[in-house]
């Protein structure tokens, strides 16, 4: 099978517009303006704190927390949550006890109430909820009490949990939830708390910052320390942000990590660092390492990157998923860097995520989360994948509280919406005001010259869901001020009316800038016209999949949702498919788009992101495809080169927002025909231990370096040996079969993987019987190499490769190729 090319452009817009000829970028994001040029820069005013001096000056500035009111599905989601998981975790988390090392230091304590408090801290905010607020009130009581005259304050066990020094990792989220309590409350201990917390930092040993989590995520203390700069002036802090620079892991040079959620948070740092350095090169190497994650594990919609603990090579496929954690941090780091550079690159990729991908990591009633969302998930159960499917071997799919469990992921994930609803109206360092993500809102701002007018803005949208974002102005006095509005980078022809009135609005960056004296009651009409594109994923196998504004589609599966545990507050479920899911599209290759239709439905729910509530959908047209089954634990199996041969008949399908769906298929399959199109395989083993047989699958098209190659998954029959094993290939109509390549695994001098003693390829007959292959095929054992065999051509539905094991060893392969 060879890699066929399909859809020349990755891109596709209605009327055949190619707009990119290249896979490699990530999706969505495909078009920027780059950096913002602030207008208004004589008039800055500094109505909010803003980066002092050495700092570079950065674009945006979040509002104080209480600024924004959401409303809307975005309200719909924070009022989930407070009845959710992350509102109700004292209810069902054990870490969050008032005995926690949080709040008496003898006690036991690390990231998990940091983790929560930052997410529930910020949901009070954002909501006014009473409860909420005084619940964050009282754990910063109790946190502030911890406090040691040397500045170390929390559990004294981290005083030396890190090989003998203090662990510095679980403190960052905490001061993130410290910071924002401070903004909203004005509660100087804060001030003094982190003052004395940073110096006890100064005071370490530089070495420290480079062990453990902390050394990969320290872009979180440097954003801490800039944050107090900016407030006191200290100028130790800049010291300390030097030293830890200097110290952590070099997202500047390298990648340090291939651990997800370290990658979400670290790949930022050295854009962050570059703001008290003052070198470009900084936020280029933040850029390098984003593209080259996503370039190779982010190619599949949603905005993620395939890591459910460590990426790792060759695991890529749409199968794979992507941490909760992960989502929340890479939003947070994207909602960061678009402050810093004023670059709506980063607010595209962070909306991607929100709008696709964080609502499938929570079950619509948001009483539990799960640890990995894939883009091709078509069973979420609580069954553990042995055969290193993921990184984890631990059950990750169901559904659940999963306290002990998931552990990161429900402590962490409910940052996600509140930090995105404070982010959706930032501040302009001229002061301006930057319509930033959009959803219906209201924000209260200073802005203007002088000491400033306090306007507010009132914002009607259903965007996502529409086109059209109608803003409102309620100001106390004319006030000229510059309002920028971000174009997201799928949009190519944006339109404003002032009043009613069609206006030329001046562009700067990814934003539209309307910069004037404004009235009260001047309204804003801005349309953001959406398109349907459909995307190749040239590195998985040209999967295409289709997209509507910043909503990437899923095939709408029918889900059976079954309460295995829990309780009826917090049930904890499976879901499991009560429809078919393997469809290949059909996809017209001159004109992508066009094989798709959009519809709004007449759903009126609150919450858009579920099967019923959504209001929009896509009509498309597909062929079932029999050999794309999932594996014996229920995971889809990979992607095969496509366009895919399927003699099924046409069927008319209907697909969803992938955040309304659970279990999804957002990468698909096209339909093809003729010599262009491959023939899929389903495949199964005579054994499968911590190997599965389905990277042959996602090796079809790999070449091996050697026969110990690494950087490739592998099927073996370990822990097997000396057994007479097979592996098989079944299709789903009659393929000619001529010869077949394997390319042995052997891992002499590392494992006990060997070359197997000998094998047979052989075919199932008319009969049901398994026959050797006809000719003269000279069965080679060659390491490093592949070996091909011809034989006598046969037509059948199904092979296999029967080996006997050498002696006291195991055995495998890396790839299995059949020429028709
Ligand atoms: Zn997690």
């Amino acid at each position: 099978m060879e890699r066929r090319a399909f859809l020349t452009g990755s891109l596709a817009v209605t009327g055949g517009v190619a707009l990119t000829g290249t896979t490699a970028l990530p999706a969505s994001a495909t078009e920027s303006g780059g950096p913002i040029r602030l207008v208004g820069g004589a008039r800055a005013t500094g109505h909010y704190t803003a980066n002092r001096a050495p700092l570079q000056k950065e674009a945006f500035l979040r509002l104080p927390p209480g600024s924004i009111i959401p409303k809307g599905w975005l309200r719909t989601q924070l009022d989930l949550q407070l009845n959710g998981l992350n509102g109700r975790m004292p209810e069902v988390s054990d870490y969050l006890t008032a005995d926690s090392g949080w709040a008496v230091p003898s006690g036991v304590g690390w990231e998990e109430l940091p983790y929560w408090l930052r997410g529930f801290g910020d949901l009070g905010y954002v909501t006014g909820d009473a409860a909420t607020l005084e619940l964050t009130k009282t754990w910063m009581d109790r946190i502030l009490a911890t406090r040691q005259s040397d500045g170390f304050f929390g559990p004294t066990s981290l005083r030396t949990s890190l090989n003998g020094l203090p662990d510095f990792w679980p403190y960052m989220p905490v001061l993130d939830a410290m910071r924002t309590w401070y903004e909203y409350s004005a509660d100087d201990r804060i001030i003094d708390t982190l003052t004395g917390w940073l110096k006890f930092l100064d005071g370490l040993p530089g070495t420290q910052f480079g062990q453990g989590w902390g050394s990969a995520r320290v872009g979180d203390t440097i954003d801490t320390a800039y944050w107090l700069y900016n407030r006191t002036g200290d100028a130790f802090l800049l010291d300390l942000v030097r030293t830890v620079h200097a110290n952590s892991a070099d997202y500047t040079h390298t990648i340090p990590t291939w651990h997800n959620v370290n990658l979400a948070q670290g790949f930022r740092e050295p854009a962050q660092y570059g703001v008290l350095a003052g070198d470009p090169s900084f936020l280029a190497a933040t850029h390098r390492v984003y593209d080259t994650v996503m370039g190779t594990y982010g190619q599949f919609p949603g905005g993620g990157f395939a890591g459910d603990e460590n990426v790792r090579f060759g695991f890529h496929d749409p199968r794979q998923g992507f941490e909760t954690c992960g989502v929340v941090e890479f939003m947070h780091s994207h909602e960061l860097l678009t402050r810093i550079t004023g670059d709506s690159l980063w607010t595209d990729r962070c909306e991607e995520l929100a709008l696709n991908t964080l609502p499938a990591a929570l079950d619509p009633q948001h009483k539990g989360t799960h640890y990995v969302t894939g883009a091709n998930t078509v069973q979420l159960d609580n069954v553990p994948k042995s055969h290193g499917q993921f990184n984890n071997s631990f059950a990750m799919q169901a559904y659940m509280p999963g306290i002990h469990q998931y552990r990161c992921c429900p402590h962490n994930y409910g940052m996600g919406w509140p930090y995105y609803a404070e982010e959706m109206w930032l501040a302009s360092t001229d002061g301006g005001l930057c319509a930033s993500l959009y959803a219906e809102s209201s924000v209260r701002a200073k802005v203007g010259p002088a000491g400033g007018t306090e306007v507010t803005v009132t914002e009607q949208t259903a965007y996502p869901f529409d086109d059209t974002v109608t803003l409102t102005l309620s100001t106390p006095r004319p006030v000229r001020f510059p309002l920028y509005l971000r174009v997201p980078g799928w949009c190519q022809d944006p339109s404003v009316r002032i009043g009613g009135r069609p206006v030329k609005a001046a562009t700067s960056g990814g934003y539209l800038v309307l910069d004037r004296t404004w009235q009260h009651r001047d309204t804003v009409q801005l349309r953001l016209p959406m398109r349907t594109t459909v995307r190749t994923w040239g590195v998985n196998d040209d999967g295409v999949s289709v997209a509507h504004g910043p909503l990437t589609y899923s095939l709408q599966i029918e889900e059976d949702w079954q309460q295995f545990a829990g309780t009826a507050d917090w049930p904890e479920y499976e879901v499991r498919p009560a429809s078919p899911w393997n469809y290949a599209l059909e996809v017209d290759a001159r004109d992508p788009a066009r094989s798709f239709t959009f519809e709004h439905t007449r759903a009126a729910a609150a919450d858009p992101f579920t099967q019923t509530g959504t209001p929009v959908r896509m009509r498309a047209k597909g062929r079932r495809l029999i050999a794309w089954q999932v594996d014996d634990q229920n995971v889809t199996a990979p992607l095969q080169p496509g366009p895919a041969r399927t003699g099924e008949t046409v069927e008319q399908l209907t697909l969803i927002p992938a955040a309304a769906a659970r279990l999804r298929v957002t990468a698909f399959p096209t339909v093809g025909s003729g010599s262009r199109a491959t023939d899929w395989a389903a495949v199964s083993a005579s054994f499968s231990g911590v190997d599965s047989p389905q990277a042959l699958l996602m090796n079809a098209t790999a070449q091996p370096t050697d026969s110990y190659d690494q950087s490739l998954p592998r099927f073996t029959w370990w822990d097997h040996t000396g057994t007479a094993e097979w592996v098989a290939y079944t299709f789903a109509e009659p393929v000619r079969v001529s010869a077949v390549s394997v390319y042995w695994y052997d891992d002499t001098g590392h494992g006990a993987c060997r070359v197997p003693q000998s094998w047979v390829l052989e075919y199932l007959a008319p009969d049901g019987s398994w026959q050797p292959s006809g000719g003269d095929p000279g069965y080679g054992t060659a390491k490093g190499a592949f070996v091909r065999v011809a034989v006598t051509p046969v037509t059948t539905t199904a092979l296999r490769v029967r080996v006997q094991l050498q002696p006291g060893v195991s055995g495998g392969l890396l790839t299995w190729r059949v020429e028709h």
